[in-house]
Parts: C-alpha cells; structure tokens; sequence
C-alpha cells in the first residue's frame, strides 16, 4: 500500500445525477513504459495530465476508481481565486511578500482555468463574482482591513455594508468583501474534459488500476499495480487527493468533514448575479448556483476524520445547512434533492503542498488541500509542468516541501 484508503464520500452528490462524457479507461494487462506516471484521475491528475502531455511528455495515468470518482465528484466546485486564509491573516503567517504572491497566484490560476475549460469547450463553467460575508473570522472592521490590503496589491474589490448587501443581493449579514471572476464548474465535467484533452495528446489512462509499490531509482521509478503488472516511469507524480502518500511528510495537514446539499430547482428565486457567498466564519457556510437553477449549500466542517461518524451526521448537518441557508436567503426554498458528506483536507495555512517528495527520488506530490483545491489543481499543473520540461515556475517555492514552520 503506498496511499492509506480512505472513505473519501457518502450520499449522492450532485453531479452524480448528471450525464458525463465517457473517456477511454483501459485495463493493466502487461509491464508498460512512460515518461510520467501520474496516481489519481481526479481534477488535480487531470489538470497535470493535460498540461504534461500538451508539453509533449508520454503520460500514463492509473486510478484505483476511475475517473473522477474520488472526491472531485463530492466536491461544491466553487473555483475562487480568494483563498480560504485571508490577506491580512496570511501576512502574519507567512510574512507579506509571500502572502501576496499567493493570493496573485491564485488570481492567475481562476484565469488559467476558465481559458483551458473554455478553450476545450467543457460545459456548465460559469465566471461568477463572489460575496465574502462578514463572521466570527474577521467582523465587518476587519473585513475593512482586508478589503484594503487586497486592492493595495491590485486585486480587484470593493466593500458592501448590511444596507446594501440587502438592497442589492436581498442578504441578511452585516458586511462583506465582492469579488470578481471567480468561476462555478462541474467538477465532473471538467476533470473528464481535461483527460478527454489529455487522451487525444497522446496519455492513457488505466483504471481500475491501484498502485501498491513503487521503487524510486535515480535514473528511474518502477510502479507496480496490484494484479503485478510494472509501470516504468522517468517521474511519478501523487494526485491523490486525501488518500495521502505514506512517503510524504503529513505535518501541517489534517483531515477533517464537510457536508453540502443541493435545493431543487429555483431560477426565479436566485439572488441577482447569482454571486458565489461564503463567510468569513468558522465552521462556515457557502453557496454557489447551478445551472438547472439549483443552490448548493456547504459547510459545517468538523474536526471529524472518522467516515462512520461523518456520514451518522449526514441528517442533521442536512438540517443545519438548510436552516443557515434560509436565514441568510429568506426567500428561497431550501429542500434538499441531494446532500453528501465527504472527507476534507485542510492546512495550516491554507496552501497546498507541491513539489517533490523529499524521500522518493523523481518523485512528485500535488495536494491540493483546503476550500480551493481545485484553484491549487491548477498551480500544480503549472509547477510540475515547468519542473519537468526545465522551466522552473516562479512561485514554486511557495509550496515546496519542507513546509514552513509557523
Ligand atoms: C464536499 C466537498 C466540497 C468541496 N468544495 C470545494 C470547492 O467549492 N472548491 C474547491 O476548489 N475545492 C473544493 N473541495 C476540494 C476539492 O474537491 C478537492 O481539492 C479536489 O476534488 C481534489 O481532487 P484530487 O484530484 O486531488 O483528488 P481525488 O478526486 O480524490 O482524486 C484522487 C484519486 O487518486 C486515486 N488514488 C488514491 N490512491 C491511489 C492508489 N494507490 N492507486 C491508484 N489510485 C489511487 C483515488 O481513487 C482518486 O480517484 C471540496 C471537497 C469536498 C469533499
């Protein structure tokens, strides 16, 4: 075993409803060779998938699911650029310089997404603005703060008080942040879109396929799959998701739950410009529309990394989520058609860790934990391809192992 399983998701998410694409999956029946080999055909395997195989590199990908089937379909798919650690709160962690540069990173990566989905025309990705509402986080004095030191470093912003955020929006609370161009997508959509891409550039993926071993050489890494059959690799790169690699150090991560539902369909009763909210609050809560006119509400998150206990609070977080919703949103109907519950990985600082495993020769991880990981998806794909093809990216170091002490 070199990931420890998980049961990564309970209940019937969303996207489970809708029809996807297919993408031509294939079975290990003999030894192969690669020049990367990537574990996990979630949106993070997809998104490197894509990239590495557009630079020209052979890429094979194995998932012990298959694609998108991990917890890239649990997920809310709320792509925000705003990342879940706040400017100002960043700063005193990581100092400003570095809190900047990841929070502009960011910004370009929400861009990078909207062209690559745009550009392979994946449907159901929608650019939304975004409302960061005022909590026990950061109170509207607070939110003031933060709303200037975001625009003093050129992200664009602007700040609502409880007037207008009910005249404008019809939103009960008493300040918040407006953000613009993040994007809505449907993770499932978008993460076979990406290998659809990644297929026709020349990458295979193979699932059910687990990988049970892996022998990092210095010239070479060997995987092998657990019906035996070899896969040798010049790289191997980890998208697991929260099935973590034994050989990567854990310090600063830790895995915790979340539960979301979806509202039947409502398009007459959105708020205008149906803008993404979530709160600046802990546990928060966050909602996002469809596009059949659905509400996605999430949030709850509980210091629970237990699936037994997780999925036996399925109900009442279902009930929490629907009362929150309606208190912000009197006007909306809050039944749920669909609610789940999944695993959630967070870090103490709310970036990612990308980069290559200290104790596995050409080795590399990608884990994009925390409210954007689909937003690190992206910088992972930028990292990995730039290492890979000797165009070291800019920000690498921002994520690279060994993580800062705090
Ligand atoms: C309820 C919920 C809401 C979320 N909301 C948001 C949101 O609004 N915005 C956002 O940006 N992010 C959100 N996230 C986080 C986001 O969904 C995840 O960061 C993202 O889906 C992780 O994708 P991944 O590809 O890294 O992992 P996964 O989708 O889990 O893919 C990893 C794959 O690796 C495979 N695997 C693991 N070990 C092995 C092995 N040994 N051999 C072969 N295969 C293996 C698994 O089968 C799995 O398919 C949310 C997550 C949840 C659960």
């Amino acid at each position: 075993m070199i990931t420890s399983p998980k049961n990564l998701r309970t209940g019937r998410s969303i996207w489970q409803g809708r029809r996807s694409p297919k993408v031509p999956v294939h079975a290990l029946k003999r030894d192969i060779e690669s020049d990367v080999l990537i574990i996990g055909a979630g949106i993070t395997g997809a998104m490197i998938a894509d990239s590495l195989s557009a630079a020209g590199l052979k890429i094979a990908v194995a998932d012990k699911r298959g694609p998108a089937k991990g917890s890239t379909i649990a997920s809310t798919a709320m792509v925000l650029y705003e990342i879940d650690t706040p400017l100002t709160t960043l700063s005193r962690k990581i100092g400003k310089a570095d809190a900047t540069r990841a929070w502009r990173r960011s910004r370009l990566a929400v861009d990078a997404i909207a062209a690559r989905l745009g550009e392979l025309g994946v449907p159901d990705v929608a650019r939304r603005n975004s409302l960061y509402l005022a909590g026990n986080v950061l109170d509207p004095k607070g939110l003031l703060r933060e709303q200037e030191a975001r625009r003093a470093v050129g992200l664009a912003s602007r700040f609502f008080d409880r007037r207008t955020l009910h005249d404008k929006f019809g939103i009960r609370a008493e300040a918040a942040i407006a953000g613009f161009g993040d994007l809505a997508v449907d993770p499932r959509k978008a993460t076979l879109g990406l290998l659809e891409a990644a297929c026709e550039q020349g990458a295979t993926i193979y699932a059910p396929v687990e990988i049970v071993d892996i022998d990092a050489k210095r010239s070479s890494v060997i995987a092998t799959a657990a019906n035996g059959r070899r896969i040798r690799v010049r790289h191997l790169v980890f998208a697991t998701g929260y099935e973590f690699p034994d050989s990567v150090p854990r310090k600063g991560h830790k895995i915790v739950s979340t539960w979301a539902i979806a509202t039947v369909p409502q398009p007459r009763r959105l708020w205008r410009g149906q803008d993404m909210i979530w709160e600046a609050s802990e546990p928060y809560l966050y909602l996002r529309t469809t596009s059949d006119g659905r509400v996605i509400c999430g949030g709850e998150d509980e210091d629970v990394s237990d699936a037994q206990t997780r999925d036996a609070l399925l109900p009442a977080k279902t009930e929490t989520l629907r009362r929150k919703l309606g208190r912000l949103m009197p006007g909306l109907n809050t039944t749920a058609a669909f609610r789940w519950t999944g695993s959630f990985g967070q870090t103490e600082t709310g970036l990612p860790t990308i980069g290559k495993v200290p104790a596995l020769q050409n080795c590399w991880v990608a884990l994009g934990y925390g409210g954007n990981g689909i937003t690190y998806s992206r910088i992972a794909a930028d990292i990995i391809t730039g290492a890979l093809t000797d165009r070291p990216d800019i920000d690498a170091d921002l994520y690279d192992f060994p993580r800062r002490s705090l």
